[in-house]
């Protein structure tokens, strides 16, 4: 029996990195907005608003609280409420389904694909009722999901389409962004994501401008000026400070997505051969590997194998959505989500982050062969 090795720990994440790199510049715009007090709604949040819907490729983006409240907001100005119906993805953060509830209508959880793990197209014309008002599909890990087929199969049924771009910013589909494909597109700058601020934060984007401009009322009490109220409006802002972080980074997104990129390439370099499954990376895709998701039968006890050897690793989900207290009402195809139901016993997140080094790739590689060699000992 070989020794564990003392391997330098490998996190999930590593934010800390990336953040010393431009805190400088971070502070020096956050002293600016400290000086001119212009805390809430200051310019910062506009101009970053400006950067971004250039970014996806859109002409509009409302900065907002969160990635949840970017989902609700975003049903809400497409006025779905109770008795309506929305489709998404069983096996997607839970953010996605709890906003379809917020606004009291229900989510219909179907199942994905397994070659993307993206909602299948076939799945959601098979839940379509006469009650469903719209479909969010779920861009995975920072891969597209087939936005061709469900943009045909929503104009054909008068469905909205709200993307779930949480989880890839800049990624692409035959030359189109997240966030230029559906009605609206919803994004998280959650710290973890692949544009992360230093806080809660996200958005809204659409080429609409009259949704825009609702969302904008939505985001600020349903305020056309100062204490006049036309709709039932909520308090979930981007914060100015926020926003500074997020322009200082859009300097430096593409870099850190291809640099993530490249890992996904070393990755399948030294992996190559080994009994994991790895992602696929769909024809005219750019995916964006907010996550490096890789599939293995005994994923519990290769967990557990890394976790000792201080490479430290995650499951985006566990469990699939349908089996969420909070979803219990929700609708699922009779057969269940068998593919959702797999891969969630499977899937195993490997450490993704720009800033990662070959060495590092390499010593995960080494240790998941060691792996398969300690389980073919105790099965011999
Ligand atoms: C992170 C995430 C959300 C929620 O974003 P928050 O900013 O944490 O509210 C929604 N959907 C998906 C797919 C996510 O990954």
């Amino acid at each position: 029996m070989s020794a564990v090795q003392p391997t330098l720990a490998i996190p999930l994440v590593d934010l800390a990195t990336q953040s010393a790199r431009i805190k400088e510049e971070v502070l020096a715009r956050v002293g600016r907005v400290i000086d001119k007090a212009n805390y809430i709604l200051g310019d910062e949040v506009a101009e970053f608003e400006d950067e971004f819907a250039r970014y996806c490729g859109s002409s509009h983006c409302v900065g907002v609280a969160n990635g949840t409240e970017a989902i609700h907001l975003a049903l809400r100005a497409l006025e779905i409420g109770p008795g309506d119906e929305v489709i998404t993805a069983a096996n997607s953060f839970a953010a996605t389904a709890l906003a379809i509830a917020y606004c009291g209508a229900t989510p219909v959880l179907v199942d994905v694909c397994e070659d993307d793990f993206n909602i299948d197209p076939t799945m959601i014309e098979q839940a379509i009722t006469p009650r469903t008002r719209a479909v969010i599909p779920v861009h995975l890990y920072g891969q597209p999901a087939r936005m061709a087929e469900i943009m045909e199969i929503a104009k054909r049924h008068g469905l909205k389409v709200i993307e779930d771009s949480a989880q890839s910013h800049g990624g692409e589909l035959n030359g189109t962004r997240c966030g230029a494909f559906g009605d609206i597109a919803c994004f998280s700058f959650y710290p973890g994501k692949n544009l992360g601020a230093f806080g809660d934060a996200g958005a809204c984007v659409t080429a609409d401008a009259k949704l825009a401009e609702k969302l904008r009322l939505l985001r600020n009490y349903g305020q056309i000026v100062k204490n006049r109220h036309d709709l039932l409006g909520f308090n979930c802002r981007l914060d100015t400070v926020q926003a500074c972080v997020l322009l200082t980074k859009m300097q430096y997104i593409e870099e850190w997505t291809e640099q993530r990129r490249q890992v996904a390439q070393w990755y399948r370099e030294e992996l190559d051969g080994s009994q994991l499954r790895l992602p696929i990376e769909k024809p005219l895709a750019r995916h964006v590997y907010h996550l490096f998701v890789v599939r293995h039968p005994e994923r519990d006890r290769l967990m557990k194998f890394l976790a000792e050897r201080q490479i430290c690793c995650g499951i985006h989900y566990p469990n699939p959505l349908p089996t969420a207290q909070p979803f219990a009402s929700a609708r699922t195809h009779p057969t269940g989500v068998p593919v959702c139901t797999q891969l969630s016993n499977e899937i195993l997140s490997l450490p993704m982050y720009p800033e990662m080094r070959r060495e590092q790739v390499a010593a995960i590689a080494a240790a998941i062969g060691e792996f398969a060699i300690h389980e073919s000992a105790d099965y011999a």
